[in-house]
Formats: structure tokens, C-alpha cells, sequence
């Protein structure tokens, strides 16, 4: 099985592609992830990132393509790609690159939210530092303040959480992202959930409908 997840930030990509993983093993690609991770590294492709995320834009096309080659390059298991494509011309590439790797998409996961939930629940979003298990002051609250209850580790507040930052975010996602929808609803893989209530109660529909997909 082979998924992209996109929506509006916020709308639950990240937790979907982990829960979804009790049905499933997949290998998990977050563009997002792999950008943070080389700002925690210092290296030079996160030093560039860096100036994009924190104004709430999107890291040149070129850089990140390279980056879902590479990926994709090393696994050939189920995997979900979360926050890749993010505008028609990523979606083009990433076309050419399945096509490359002889990789077929089973589905497109848009993650459709009110923008008024969203914006709550990014300025009250955490995660672990160590596993990355998602929480949310409101919805989902650690046992323990600032302390994950799968591992033990520190949580912490992504930088682009702040609502300046989330601004931008949105702009971009209207205005590059959501022309998403009408491409792969062409291609016939589109499928929309609707996130209001949080992913985590749509998710045993979502696999259903997925698996009878795939089959
Ligand atoms: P995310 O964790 O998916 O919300 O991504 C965080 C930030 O990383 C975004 O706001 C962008 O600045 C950058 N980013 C993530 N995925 C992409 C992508 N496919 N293309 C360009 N920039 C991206």
C-alpha cells in the first residue's frame, strides 16, 4: 500500500500515519520530519530549511524532491508519504519518480478541516522529543505535565507553532496545496476524510475503505 496524506497543517497527517500503523507497518516519510531533523543536525540543507519553515513557507521544490528520491530510493515496503507533494509541481515529480521506481500510488489522503479547530490545536500541539508521540493540551494531555507517556521523554512545542507562523502556513496551503484536491481527484486516488473530530476517530473507516483499495 502506497498512501499520501496532505491537509491543512494541523489537520492530523502526522498522527494518522502513526496510528494507522496498529493496522499496518509502513515506513513513515515526512518531509517535515526530515527537515527538522537536519535543523537538530545543524546541517547545511537544514540551515536552508530553516529560513523557509520559520517564515511559513515552503522549502524550494528542487531540494525537496531530491530529498523523496532519496528516500524512496532506499525502501521498497508500504510506506505513506506525509506533507509531500505539497503544490502541483512536487505532485508532477513525484509522478515522474514512482514512474521511475515502477511504484503505483493506491490512494491520496486529504485530511479536510474547519481552519477555526485547526488553529487551537496547533498552538496547543506537543510532541516527544525522543519518540515524536503527538499530544494536545486539550484533546490528548500527557499523565504527567511535559512528559510522554510512551517513553518517558521531554515534550516540546514545534517553533512554527506560533500564530504568526501558523498564518503563513495557511496562506501557503490555500494557495499551493489545496489545487492538490482537483489533481488527484483526476487521477481518481483522492479520498477526503473529514478531521473535525479528529483523526483518530475516523481511522478504523479510513482502513476499511483503504484495504478495500488495495485489493
Ligand atoms: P509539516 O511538518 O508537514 O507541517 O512541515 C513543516 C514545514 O516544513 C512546512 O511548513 C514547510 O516549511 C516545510 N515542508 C514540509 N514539507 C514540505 C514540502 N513537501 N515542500 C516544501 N516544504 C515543506
Amino acid at each position: 500500500m502506497q498512501l499520501i496524506i496532505f491537509g491543512a497543517p494541523g489537520a492530523g497527517k502526522g498522527t494518522m500515519a502513526q496510528n494507522i500503523q496498529k493496522f499496518k507497518q509502513f515506513s513513515h516519510i515526512s518531509t517535515g520530519d526530515l527537515f527538522r531533523r537536519h535543523i537538530k543536525e545543524k546541517t547545511d540543507l537544514g540551515k536552508l530549511a530553516t529560513e523557509y519553515i520559520e517564515k511559513g513557507l515552503l522549502v524550494p521544490d528542487k531540494v525537496t524532491e531530491d530529498l523523496i528520491r532519496h528516500e524512496l530510493d532506499m525502501i521498497r515496503e508500504d510506506f505513506i508519504l506525509d506533507g509531500f507533494p505539497r503544490n502541483i509541481a512536487q505532485a508532477e515529480a513525484l509522478d515522474e519518480i514512482l514512474q521511475d521506481f515502477g511504484i503505483k500510488l493506491t490512494a491520496c489522503v486529504h485530511l479536510d478541516i474547519d481552519p477555526e479547530i485547526v488553529v487551537e490545536r496547533l498552538v496547543n500541539r506537543m510532541s516527544c522529543q525522543d519518540c515524536g508521540a503527538p499530544y494536545n493540551l486539550i484533546i490528548k494531555k500527557p499523565k504527567v505535565e511535559n512528559v510522554c507517556d510512551e517513553c518517558g521523554g521531554q515534550l516540546t512545542r514545534r517553533a512554527d507553532d506560533n500564530e504568526e507562523t501558523i498564518r503563513h502556513r495557511f496562506t501557503t496551503y490555500h494557495e499551493e496545496t489545496a489545487p492538490l484536491i482537483d489533481y488527484y481527484k483526476k487521477q481518481g486516488l483522492l479520498m477526503t476524510v473529514n478531521c473535525n473530530e479528529g483523526i483518530l476517530t475516523k481511522l478504523d473507516q479510513v482502513w476499511e475503505e483503504l484495504s478495500a483499495l488495495d485489493k
